[in-house]
Formats: C-alpha cells, sequence, structure tokens
C-alpha cells in the first residue's frame, strides 16, 4: 500500500512518535525527510536510514508533520513552521495522515475523537475498553499511549479512538471524526493559544468535519464548553442532559432510563468519572455497541496509572499517585475524593496557581511543597492559614508526608501536583514512578 506515493514530506520532531512516524510514512511511499533540533535525534533518524535535512532552509516538500509539543504560532513559531507557512504548505498532526491512508486503502473504519481539558485519556481508554470487551477491533491512543502512525490499518468495523491534545487539533485538515466529544475546558496552555477563546477554538475543531449522523457530544458541566457548538448532544456528571446520558449522584442514565450506578464500577470515582463514562456510554451507543453491554464493561474498566491511582498503604495510610494532575482543576477532583489529606504538591503551575483550589484547603491536614513554584503555592496556603513546609524535590517531600501522616495527622498522602513536572522531570509519568518507587522505600 502506497497512499503517499509521490508525496514529499517534512517530518519535524522526532520524539517517540516523530521517529516512527517518519518511517511510517516513508513505508507508505512518501519520500521522507526529517529533522529535530537536538543532534542526538538526527544521529538517531540517520542511523534509521532516514535522509536528515532541515526543512527550514529551503522548503519544498508537499507537506510538514510538526510534532504536537512544537508551537507553530504562538509562544514563538518553529522555523520549520515558519519555512511551510511561506511556502504554503499545511501543517498536519500524525492522526490526519493516519485517516487519509486508511481512507486510500480502502477502509471505512471509523474514527471517535475525544478532547478536554481533563479525562480525555481515561475516556479514550474507557472507550476502547467498552468497544474491545464486546468483541470490536480497535486502535486506541493518540496523544497518549500508542500513536497514529504506530497504529495498524483496520477494517470497515473497526474503530480507531483517538485522544486528540488542542495541539493536534489545530493541525487537522479532512480528518472526520464519526463521533466526538469535548468534555470540558479551563484555562491550560494558553501561552499556546493566546486566549480560553483561542483554546476553545481549537477544541472545537474536533467537530469541524462532521457530517449528518455524526455524533457530537459536548460536556454540559462547563459554561465555556456547554455553549461551544450548536445543535450537540450533552452529557454530564451531574445534572439531567435530556437527549444525552447523564449521572445524577452516580447514576449513570439516559431517557431509556439507569444504566448503571457507578458505585459498582471502583475504578471511576467521582463525579469527573461520571463525566467520561456518560461520554463513553455515549460514542459506544453511537458506535453500535448495545446497552446491555455498557454496565459490564464499566464494571471491569482497570483504570490508567498516575491518575488518582492507589500505589501502596503503609501503617494504614494510603498512598495516591495522581501525578497526572497538571492543573489545579484536577487536582480538585482528587482532594473532592477524600476528607482528609496529606498533600504533595508543586512544579511548573498553571495559570492562576492554585488559588482556585481554596474551596477544598480544609481538606489540606497538612501540604508539601516542591519545585519551581513551590514558594507561590506556599503564598495562597500561607494566606488561607493551611499549614504547609516547602522543600526542594519529592525525594524529601515523601517521607516527610509519611511521617505526618504516621504521627495521626490524616490517613491519605496524595501526590496531586496542580502544576506540571518539566521543571524537575521528563514527565508526569516519570514523576509518578519516582513517586510510587518512594513509597516502595517506605516499606
Ligand atoms: P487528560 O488525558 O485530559 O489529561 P485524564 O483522564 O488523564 O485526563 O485525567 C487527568 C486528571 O484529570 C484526573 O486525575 C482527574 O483528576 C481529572 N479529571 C478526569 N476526568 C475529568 C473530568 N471529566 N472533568 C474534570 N477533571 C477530570
Amino acid at each position: 500500500m502506497s497512499p503517499f506515493a509521490g508525496q514529499s514530506i517534512a517530518v519535524v520532531g522526532l520524539g517517540k512518535a516523530g521517529l516512527p512516524a517518519a518511517l511510517r510514512l516513508r513505508e507508505w511511499g512518501a519520500a521522507v525527510t526529517v529533522w529535530d533540533d537536538r543532534e542526538a535525534a538526527r544521529a538517531e533518524a540517520a542511523a534509521a536510514g532516514l535522509h536528515v535535512a532541515d526543512p527550514a532552509a529551503d522548503f519544498r516538500f508537499d507537506a510538514l508533520l510538526l510534532s504536537p509539543g512544537i508551537p507553530h504560532i504562538l509562544p514563538r513559531v518553529h522555523p520549520a513552521a515558519a519555512a511551510a507557512r511561506a511556502a504554503g504548505a499545511p501543517i498536519l498532526v500524525d492522526a490526519e495522515f493516519l485517516f487519509r491512508a486508511v481512507r486510500a486503502a480502502g477502509s471505512g473504519a471509523r474514527f471517535a475523537g475525544i478532547t478536554g481539558t481533563n479525562g480525555k485519556s481515561t475516556t479514550t481508554a474507557l472507550l476502547g475498553h467498552i468497544l474491545a470487551s464486546t468483541g470490536r477491533e480497535v486502535a486506541v491512543g493518540g496523544n497518549l499511549g500508542t500513536a497514529a502512525l504506530s497504529m495498524p490499518i483496520l477494517p470497515d468495523e473497526g474503530v480507531y479512538v483517538l485522544e486528540m491534545s488542542s495541539y493536534m487539533l489545530e493541525r487537522i485538515d479532512i480528518l472526520r471524526f464519526n463521533s466526538a466529544v469535548m468534555l470540558n475546558l479551563s484555562p491550560d496552555h494558553l501561552d499556546r493559544h493566546g486566549d480560553m477563546e483561542g483554546y476553545r477554538a481549537a477544541k472545537a475543531r474536533i467537530f469541524a468535519r462532521a457530517q449528518a449522523g455524526d455524533l457530537c457530544l459536548l460536556g454540559d458541566d462547563d459554561d465555556l464548553t456547554r455553549e461551544a457548538i450548536s445543535g450537540a448532544v450533552h452529557i454530564s456528571g451531574e445534572h439531567a442532559t435530556p437527549g444525552g446520558i447523564w449521572a445524577v449522584d452516580g447514576v449513570l442514565q439516559d431517557e431509556s432510563g439507569v444504566i448503571m450506578d457507578l458505585a459498582g464500577a471502583p475504578t471511576l470515582p467521582g463525579s469527573h468519572n461520571a463525566q467520561n463514562a456518560a461520554a463513553a456510554c455515549a460514542m459506544a451507543l453511537h458506535l453500535g455497541v448495545a446497552r446491555a453491554a455498557l454496565a459490564p464493561a464499566l464494571r471491569s474498566y482497570p483504570g490508567l496509572p498516575h491518575r488518582a491511582e492507589w500505589v501502596g498503604t503503609h501503617r494504614g495510610v494510603r498512598f495516591i499517585n495522581d501525578s497526572k494532575a497538571t492543573n489545579a482543576d484536577s487536582t480538585a477532583r482528587a482532594l473532592e475524593s477524600y476528607a482528609k489529606v496529606i498533600w504533595i504538591a508543586g512544579g511548573t503551575g498553571k495559570e492562576g496557581g492554585i488559588a482556585p483550589l481554596a474551596p477544598w484547603f480544609p481538606r489540606i491536614a497538612h501540604a508539601f511543597l516542591i519545585g519551581r513554584d513551590g514558594e507561590a503555592f506556599a503564598a495562597s496556603l500561607a494566606e488561607a492559614g493551611v499549614a504547609h513546609t516547602v522543600l526542594e524535590t519529592l525525594e524529601q517531600a515523601v517521607p516527610a508526608a509519611a511521617e505526618k501522616a504516621f504521627a495521626g495527622l490524616a490517613d491519605i498522602v496524595l501526590l496531586s501536583p496542580a502544576a506540571a513536572s518539566w521543571d524537575q522531570f521528563t514527565g508526569f509519568d516519570a514523576r509518578g514512578e519516582a513517586f510510587r518507587a518512594l513509597v516502595q522505600e517506605l516499606g
């Protein structure tokens, strides 16, 4: 199969996804040139037999596949993106190439797209789990997990379940999602999108190619999302949304009646997960899953690491790894799930810091703050009279937090940083693994 025969494609950004993407595009017939600003990545690509050259020097390509982590407008345009724009070439994302290849192969496999500030990975994994549990052929990934160009070509009945970040959505063109959801919106990545309106516009692109019969879902639990587009079906983890799927007090239902009480789904606690479950179920039904198959699949969903994940118990104290909570909104979800916690937070904070967490401050018996914005977070806590200690690293914070918990202050130690990890780790997963290891050492 050579869907890209005769096309020349520049691939810039050779991270985890970039290198396999370049190889796949070449396998599918494209003339591929690759580039990365890091020397080591260029060397690795050359060793894999790829043609390495800086496309910014002389842009003569049909398209630029630009890693979602590299900006093409804000905060500062990358030279390769500037060169592509000057040459009038489209800047695209790997999922767009996957869609084109699938259609070129004659497959009618369907595409489900999931976006939002929080809950993307959970909803993506959950929808993948529901579909797989009913015997459907699925490829699950995108922004998280398997990258789009590492997925196989599925047959007509197959479904691609793709987690789509706003960065990815800025770079789709003809990719049509048969079933798509925007879960929620809160301030995030504003350095890239300029303002909330830019961020919302990027996310709303998930619906741009929808046709009659396609499912467009909007989360109903925040004002910005609820009004993002007209004519959508609404879902909620909190209140009734006639025509859609919703949960009230954890009971998932639609106009036909109760789907299940989520108390029976231990890996999906809280109203935020009820929203994720509502979205995944609405999409699954639209993709042809029988209603009766939903509850058993929700019950057997295994959950994802680093999201309110239990990683150990010592002397009656439970240690919870919520490293994935990189903004205040996510951390609010974790804090509201526990009555009293010893809280570990900090890192590279987002706009507004932890001020939005004030309603949950009474649940914090003591906080340990680390990383670049530890002092700034401490200032918010000091104002509210919350006991806290500023440290530097997670290595210091875990034993200190354990000591407070063992002294009887609380029986939960929660790592839910409300901040990105880039100042001290290679990502939230590395931070979560470090936490897991430190908790194990306590034993
Ligand atoms: P994403 O992939 O969008 O970052 P995840 O599913 O990995 O989202 O969840 C990250 C964190 O966000 C979770 O640990 C939880 O605290 C919070 N969260 C999950 N789902 C939602 C939701 N629907 N609304 C608000 N917060 C959520």
